[in-house]
């Protein structure tokens, strides 16, 4: 792959109206906090979109009815990492399979694939970044750091 500098507003103004058409069925609030404000980044454009648009999907099929979808972002302290942080308020990710969600065909889906989250670790990881996740009983965030 031939990457380029993408600016991640450009990746969020295009992957919004699909993630908002997903949540908006479910009674969902999507929160935008970062329009404008995100740097650019070495990656692919289409590449990227799939990771963003793959973890709020994830987010949105955990919550079920209703519950909020927020996407933020934060600088770390050396200044050439920036964190796309998107959380849902659903259920949380249990203790005993949070070491798994990474794995390749690990899903708790009856039509899961269990590919997504591997396909965007794997994305992320070759364009230098990690992607990490917190979740402590209710609720999930997930951070994807990328050099920029
Ligand atoms: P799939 O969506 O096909 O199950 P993924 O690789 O995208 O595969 O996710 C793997 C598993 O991680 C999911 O089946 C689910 O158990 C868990 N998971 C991922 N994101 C969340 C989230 N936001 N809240 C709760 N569980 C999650
Ligand atoms: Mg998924």
């Amino acid at each position: 792959i031939q990457y380029s500098m993408v600016d991640l507003n450009t990746v969020f103004e295009e992957i919004l109206p699909i993630v908002e058409s997903q949540a908006n069925l479910y009674g969902i609030d999507v929160q935008f906090a970062s329009r404008g404000k995100l740097p650019m980044v070495v990656g692919d454009n289409e590449l990227l979109k799939q990771v963003f648009i793959n973890i709020c999907k994830n987010g949105i099929e955990a919550m079920g009815e209703q519950g909020s979808l927020r996407i933020s972002h934060h600088f770390d302290q050396d200044g050439d990492k920036v964190s796309i942080d998107i959380h849902d308020s659903g259920p949380g990710i249990p203790l005993y399979i949070i070491d798994k969600i990474f794995d390749p065909f690990f899903t708790t889906k009856e039509e899961g694939t269990g590919l997504g989250l591997s396909v965007c670790q794997k994305i992320i990881h070759d364009i230098g970044g990690q992607i990490r996740v917190s979740s402590k009983g209710f609720g999930t965030t997930f951070h994807i750091m990328l050099p920029y």
